[in-house]
C-alpha cells in the first residue's frame, strides 16, 4: 500500500472510532502540530484536554513530513489544530483528509488572514507563516484556540476564556518587555542576520532590520551570492553579531563569519534562537514565553542592548500554600533539579513564604 492510499485508509477508520462524543466525561485529546501552539493549547485547556504535540524539540516544520503514528495522532485525536500559511508545507495532505472526515481542524494563522493586512508576504506574494514571532500576532492565535475549544466543549466555555485571558496578560507584559529590551539595542546596530526569513514579524513588531539567508520556508537552499551580499551588508554596517537557529543546519551563518572575517571585519554568533521550533520540553524554552524571552533576550545583549539578568521571567518566587518544588518546576517550566541546585536545596522541603531564586536564563 503506498503511503497515500494508508493515509485515506487509516483517517477513516480511526476517525469512526474517534468522532461525536458529546459532552466530555474525561479529558478529550488535541493535537497540534507545532510546539508554540500545543502551549497555547495547554494554557487555555488546561486540565480538559490531553495535549499531542506533534513536531518535536530542534525539528524544522518546512520540512517535516508526517510518520503513521502522527496521522494515527491526528486522527484519532478530538481537534486539530496547526499554523497553516503552508508553515507545514508536508503535513497538507494528512490535515486536508482528516477536515474532510467532519473532524474540527484550525489553522490559527489563517483564520487571522482576514484582519486588514497582518499577514505578511515576501516579494513573490508567498505568506510568511512565522506569526508568533510577534507577541501579538500570538494572542490573535489565543483568540483562535479559546473558541474552538469553546465550541467542541461549551460546558467549560466560561473557564477558557477566563484562562485565555490570564495568559493572554502575560503575553502582554512579554511584549512590553521585548519592545522595551529591543529598544535599547544601539539604533544603527539593531539588525538581525539568521539561517532563514522567520524573523520578519518581529522585525515589525519591535523595530529590528530582519535578513535571512534561506527565505520564508527552508526548502529552498541559498546561493553564494545570497551570501556574499550578506557578508557586504555586515562589513559595510559593522553588525557584531548574527545568529543560528535551533532547527536549522548552522552552515550558512559560518559562511557568514568566515566571509566577513576574509575581509577583517569580526563578526561573532550571537547564539542560537529558537525560531519554529521551542526548546526542551519540560524547560523553560520549551514554552512560548521561555522560546521568546531566550530569543528578545539573547538578540539583545548580542547586539549591544541592555536587559535585566534572568531576563523577562520573573527571577524569585515566594512559596505559596499547597507548593510543592514539583508543582513549581511544573508551573515555570524548568526542571526540579535545576530549582534545587539554583536554592541550594539539599532535600524537597520548602515553606510557604519562603522566596526561591528562578533560573532562567
Ligand atoms: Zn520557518
Amino acid at each position: 500500500m503506498t503511503i497515500d492510499k494508508w493515509l485515506t485508509w487509516a483517517v477513516a477508520g480511526l476517525l469512526t472510532l474517534s468522532l461525536a462524543q458529546g459532552a466530555w466525561a474525561k479529558p478529550y485529546t488535541a493535537a497540534a502540530t507545532v510546539g508554540m501552539i500545543a502551549d497555547i493549547v495547554r494554557e487555555v485547556a488546561g486540565d480538559h484536554a490531553k495535549v499531542e504535540g506533534i513536531i518535536g524539540e530542534g525539528v524544522d516544520p518546512h520540512l517535516y513530513k508526517p510518520t503513521r503514528n502522527d496521522v494515527i495522532t491526528l486522527s484519532t485525536a478530538d481537534i486539530v489544530f496547526y499554523n497553516g500559511l503552508m508553515l507545514e508545507g508536508k503535513m497538507g495532505d494528512v490535515l486536508v483528509a482528516v477536515a474532510r472526515k467532519g473532524k474540527p481542524v484550525y489553522a490559527v494563522t489563517e483564520a487571522i488572514l482576514d484582519q486588514g493586512d497582518y499577514v505578511m508576504t515576501d516579494e513573490a506574494q508567498h505568506y510568511d507563516p512565522h506569526v508568533w514571532m510577534d507577541v501579538q500576532g500570538w494572542i490573535k492565535a489565543v483568540a483562535v484556540v479559546v473558541d474552538a475549544l469553546a465550541e467542541l466543549d461549551p460546558e467549560h466555555a466560561d473557564e477558557y476564556q477566563a484562562r485565555a485571558e490570564a495568559y493572554a496578560a502575560e503575553l502582554q507584559k512579554l511584549d512590553a518587555y521585548a519592545r522595551e529590551a529591543i529598544g535599547s539595542i544601539p539604533e544603527r546596530q539593531r539588525v538581525l542576520v539568521t539561517a532563514h526569513d522567520a524573523f520578519n514579524y518581529m522585525g515589525r513588531a519591535y523595530g529590528l532590520d530582519v535578513r535571512g539567508i534561506q527565505g520564508l520556508s527552508t526548502e529552498s537552499e541559498a546561493g553564494v551570492k545570497d551570501i556574499e551580499d550578506l557578508v557586504s551588508f555586515l562589513v559595510e554596517h559593522q553588525i557584531p553579531a548574527v545568529f543560528v537557529e535551533t532547527s536549522v543546519a548552522d552552515k550558512n551563518v559560518r559562511a557568514l563569519v568566515e566571509g566577513a572575517k576574509a575581509r577583517g571585519h569580526d563578526v561573532v554568533i550571537g547564539g542560537e534562537l529558537f525560531s519554529d521550533a521551542m526548546g526542551k520540553p519540560g524547560t523553560y524554552e520549551g514554552t512560548y514565553i521561555g522560546m521568546v524571552d531566550h530569543n528578545v533576550t539573547t538578540i539583545t545583549r548580542a547586539l549591544g542592548g541592555q536587559v535585566p539578568q534572568g531576563g523577562f521571567g520573573p527571577s524569585d518566587y515566594v512559596v505559596k500554600t499547597g507548593d510543592t518544588l514539583t508543582s513549581i518546576s511544573n508551573s515555570l517550566g524548568i526542571t526540579v533539579a535545576a530549582l534545587k541546585e539554583a536554592n541550594d536545596l539539599d532535600d524537597d522541603r520548602i515553606s510557604v513564604g519562603q522566596t526561591l531564586h528562578i533560573p532562567r536564563l
